[in-house]
């Protein structure tokens, strides 16, 4: 059989948002000449270690508390109810519903690349890293109008914990700005290409 070397773009134009398919066309290759083997995706080299199956293992569970935690149709509404551009309300939806093409997300889909954060290198790019915990991104929380102070790292809220703390502050100046932010932090770590 004769392989061809590149994406299927009618396939994956089905499957992934147009503005997105440049990450997979420009930062994944496709390997036709290296076989298939087994790998556990998130350790660095793709080895296991002990940090990178708790890390693993804290994000699942975060996920499951976080599907868990909150009356969704209320959170739904919230977002779509925003005053931000269309896009924004998208980007928070898909940070909420744990759609958001994070490294960590796309490793655990079993795309090849390291799951580490484009900016720092330090920690997995999981949603949470991406938009608040990357220095960069706890920076820009501290100094913008919100004066948001870090999480606690020994006990970090995950996504939808957090956003539920905004939600609860009754401004809805401050739930627009903090979106538009997420957004911001989102697009910034986007230019940061994955090496
Ligand atoms: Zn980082």
């Amino acid at each position: 059989m004769e392989l061809n070397p590149s994406w299927d773009m009618d396939k994956l134009e089905a499957i992934v948002p147009r503005d997105e398919l440049w990450k997979f066309t420009d930062n994944f290759k496709i390997k036709p000449t290296v076989s298939d083997r087994p790998i556990w995706p998130t350790g660095k080299g793709n080895a296991f270690s002990v940090k990178s199956g708790y890390l693993l293992a804290s994000s699942l569970r975060s996920s499951h508390e976080a599907s868990t935690s909150v009356d969704d149709s209320e959170l739904w509404n919230w977002v779509w109810g925003l005053e931000v551009i269309p896009k924004v309300k998208l980007f928070l939806w898909k940070c909420l519903s744990g759609s958001l093409p994070t490294a960590q997300a796309l490793v655990s889909r079993s795309v090849e690349l390291q799951p580490w954060c484009r900016r720092c290198g330090e920690e997995m790019e999981s949603i949470e890293h991406a938009i608040r915990d990357c220095s960069w991104a706890a920076f820009l929380w501290e100094i913008s109008p919100l004066r948001l102070t870090p999480v606690n790292q020994s006990d970090p809220w995950n996504v939808k914990v957090w956003v539920e703390r905004i939600r609860s502050i009754p401004d809805k100046e401050v739930h627009n700005l903090f979106a538009s932010l997420c957004w911001a932090c989102w697009y910034a770590q986007n230019l940061c290409l994955s090496g």
